[in-house]
């Protein structure tokens, strides 16, 4: 076993990396394709927390009056900040997440996307205005800044997620508060040193490291306006009821399972490529990862048998090394879960057709092979709930209506895919299937950052959905102005009596 790591993260508060508070609790952050120490991690306080959102108050009034413009040119130079670091931020998300390389230099190219993306805030943020709405009466609409905004993220997307919502939130005028995955914060301490070479005012932007305490005292804590969350679907309700509670606006992400439905007439070798990508990139730990195949007649006769034998070829191993395709799991629990995740669907009448429980690249790694579980029913515990782990379920259906039926009744939304060429079926199920992300011979449905991007029904809590133009709407407040001048010669006006 490694040794343990001796650096302790600080958290970012006030423009200056800061200590957490003595009491705090450490953790170990570990690399779980060899179960290295990395670093070590605290778990702040609420008296953390506290001193972040002061901070970011304070900062509010001079950081609103940077004009738009220039607030957006300190989002070109993050642009070429993180640009210059990208292969490093892409080491990063493997050394600490696990995911390959290659996927992980994807993740990090959506985390730039997500700052370009924001750098248009002096279009996206305009208002509406409607001259004469009265006679010589004008009426508009301004967005202003929410206030202090605060996110709450998962260990999966390291880079990206967290960037799904502080490009845009800054971007609006607003200031923020990070709160990492306590398993993965070493690629966020790398983006906050580009953010503090901005040398943005002192509070605008936050980090503070922990967990459940600090998420709890960001729910509560009346100096934050606006709560962000992405991660499992029991704690988004916790933190969507919370935070609504104490009068915040709030999204909550939350988890997923998704189904991809093959058509008979798919094109079969692209599907099965499209199908490996979503069930087993990043070893099935994406919200968006497809977790369930749902063939229609006889397609499953095509698609079974490429598909497992692809699936077999794959390589198992460290991220770090270009060879492999598939990397650990964040964590030997997370490795542990999964694996009984098989042995229940197995006990519940699965069949395993490609069992990954005994695939191991490192005695110390958290590693799982890809698995796929045929004749499963969509009762069944493994086709219902999410198992964030690289496990396929292959369910049959007769018909494309069976198909939607099978999917639609998932509690979750997040994401679908339809693999066909018949224009006919892909606008059928576009059409009736719920979830907010759709994919259309696209195995991963993935987050386009000029988009908004979210699933429906378990898989969200709020209505905006994260960045695209529903940020814009999230991290602003509209103001309607109506007015007239009673000096400009054209006549008064008559409000409301005179249309
Ligand atoms: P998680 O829910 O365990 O943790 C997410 C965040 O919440 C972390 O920052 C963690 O510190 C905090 N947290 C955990 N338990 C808490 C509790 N009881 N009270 C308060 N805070 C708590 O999720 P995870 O394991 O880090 O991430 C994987 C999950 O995230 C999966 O369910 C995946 O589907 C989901 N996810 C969803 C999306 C999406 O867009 N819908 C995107 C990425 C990940």
């Amino acid at each position: 076993m490694a040794l343990t790591a001796t650096r302790l993260l600080d958290n970012y508060i006030d423009g200056e990396w800061t200590p957490a508070g003595a009491a705090t609790d450490v953790l170990d952050v570990t690399n779980p394709a060899t179960g290295e120490a990395l670093a070590r991690v605290p778990l702040s306080g609420g008296a953390d927390l506290d001193a972040a959102v002061r901070a970011a108050r304070n900062a509010l009034p001079e950081w609103r009056a940077v004009s738009a413009i220039a607030r957006a040119r300190k989002l070109f130079e993050l642009r070429e900040r993180l640009v210059a670091r990208q292969e490093e931020l892409a080491r990063s998300v493997t050394t600490e997440m696990g995911k390959t390389l290659v996927d992980a230099r994807a993740e990090v190219a959506r985390m730039i996307e997500m700052v370009e993306a924001a750098c248009a805030i002096p279009t996206t943020m305009q208002g509406r205005v409607l001259e004469d709405v009265s006679r010589n009466i004008d009426a508009e609409t301004v967005r202003q800044p929410v206030g202090v905004c605060a996110a709450i993220v998962p260990f999966n997307f390291p880079a990206m997620v967290p960037f799904w919502f502080l490009p845009f939130a800054i971007a609006c005028g607003n200031t923020f508060v990070l709160k990492p995955s306590e398993q993965v914060p070493l690629t966020q301490h790398l983006a906050f040193e580009e953010l503090d070479a901005l040398g943005l005012p002192p509070g605008v932007v936050n980090l503070v490291n922990g967990g459940r305490e600090v998420v709890e005292g960001i729910l509560d804590h009346p100096g934050i306006d606006a709560v962000s969350f992405v991660g499992s679907a029991p704690v988004a309700r916790i933190v969507y009821e919370r935070a609504a509670k104490a009068g915040k606006r709030v999204q909550a992400l939350g988890g997923a399972k998704n189904h991809m439905v093959v058509m008979p007439d798919a094109v079969i070798d692209k599907t099965v490529e499209g199908i490996i990508g979503s069930a087993f990139g990043a070893a099935g730990q994406r919200c968006m990862a497809g977790s369930v195949v749902v063939t229609v007649g006889d397609a499953h006769e095509q698609l079974i048998p490429p598909l497992v034998e692809a699936s077999r070829a794959l390589r198992v191993g460290d991220g770090l090394e270009e060879s492999s395709d598939v990397g650990p799991v964040i964590s030997c629990a997370a490795r542990d879960r999964v694996r009984d995740w098989i042995s229940r669907g197995e006990a519940s009448g699965a069949r395993v057709v490609l069992d990954g429980r005994g695939a191991s690249a490192d005695p110390n790694g958290s590693y799982v092979g890809p698995t796929i579980l045929d004749d499963v029913r969509p009762e069944m515990d493994i086709a219902k709930e999410e198992v964030f782990g690289p496990v396929l379920c292959v369910i049959r259906a007769p018909t494309l209506d069976e198909a939607i039926g099978v999917v639609n009744r998932s509690r979750f939304g997040n994401g679908t895919s339809i693999f066909t060429e018949s224009g006919a079926s892909v606008r059928r199920y576009r059409h009736e299937v719920q979830a907010g992300m759709v994919g259309v011979n696209i195995g991963v449905a993935a987050p386009v950052a000029f988009f908004p991007f979210s699933g429906w029904k378990d898989s969200f809590l709020g209505d905006l959905h994260a960045h695209g133009t529903d940020a814009v709407d999230f991290y602003t407040r509209k103001k309607t102005v109506t007015s007239r001048w009673f000096s400009s010669g054209q006549g008064s006006g008559t409000y409301f009596v005179e249309r």
